[in-house]
């Protein structure tokens, strides 16, 4: 045991400036006190960042989980993925169709089956067939936390949690209802571990923004490689990784913690939602810069 933990937490980069997200600040600061203590208690990192991920999903204050929006054809599909560092074991569902929480289905095929990741009808056998808990009625269930809002940000938005425990471990789990209207079948970053999703020994990140981009510099990984081959500290190689995607005209952010406890959030978007907290005293919820 270190005594030395980290958390971050994010609830999307979709935020727009012209909206106030008290709501959703009130609620990330409860959750991130509340992960704080479950790892200052010595919780494991992969424990935490599924709690809280799941937390996330079921607030339905953002584009994941009960928060999710249909896409074109009117149908919720939702995207998700965990992994663990220390194992490097990951696990990911995609197009996942009437499960309440796709994160803990995701942590499910990590654990349960020799697969990485499960997508559509494959993805919700197995969710039924372990006895994850499914939603009702989607008609009734999903309240769209972004809709009906303008601009192009506002229509995606993802939920993520990457935490570093105090046995040394870190972790990373992300979700989302991906774009707003996206085409059947559209599956983003989210579920991609290394795009959207990456933890090792070096750090654990969770990215959210315009998948395709995220995909095309393989986001979430890069931030560990940078650190391993071109010896960047976690924040310059988290704000690269997100100047990459800026630079190909994607938007989004990530959060990011290491082993030594730091943690970043860089973004290139009008926001993002996102509290960060560590044993050094850090804590912070914030939605804009
Ligand atoms: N990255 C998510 C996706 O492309 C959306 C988001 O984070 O806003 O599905």
């Amino acid at each position: 045991m270190t005594g030395t933990w980290a958390i971050a937490l994010h609830g999307g980069a979709g935020a727009i400036a012209a909206r106030a997200y008290q709501q959703e600040e009130e609620h990330m600061a409860a959750l991130l006190d509340r992960g704080a203590a479950m790892l200052a208690k010595g919780m494991s990192a992969l424990d935490v960042v599924v709690a809280m991920a799941g937390a996330l999903e079921a607030s339905g204050l953002h584009v994941a989980g009960k928060g999710a929006a249909p896409n074109a054809a009117g149908v919720v599909e939702l995207d998700a993925s965990v992994m663990d560092g220390a194992t490097r074991m990951a696990g990911a569902v995609a197009a996942l169709r009437g499960f309440i929480s796709p994160v803990r289905v995701a942590r499910g095929v990590m654990e349960n089956t020799p697969h990485v990741l499960l997508v559509g009808e494959g993805a919700s056998r197995f969710a039924a067939e372990q006895g994850f808990e499914r939603v009702d009625d989607p008609k009734t269930y999903y309240v769209p936390a972004a809709s009906g809002l303008p601009g192009p940000e506002s229509g995606s938005g993802t939920i993520g949690a990457v935490a570093l425990d105090t046995s040394g471990k870190l972790a990373a789990a992300t979700s989302t209802g991906g774009l707003h209207g996206k085409m059947p079948g559209r599956v983003g970053d989210t579920p991609i571990i290394g795009a959207g999703c990456w933890a090792d020994q070096r750090a654990a990140v969770s990215c959210t923004g315009l998948g395709e981009y995220f995909m095309r510099v393989n986001a979430a990984a890069d931030v560990s490689a940078r650190i391993a081959y071109a010896g960047q500290t976690l924040e310059s190689a988290a704000a690269a990784v997100i100047e990459d995607v800026r630079g190909l005209g994607g938007y989004g952010g990530l959060i990011a913690v290491d082993a030594a406890g730091n943690v970043t959030s860089p973004f290139a978007s009008q926001g993002m939602k996102r509290g960060l907290a560590n044993s050094r005293g850090l804590r912070e919820v914030k939605t804009f810069q």
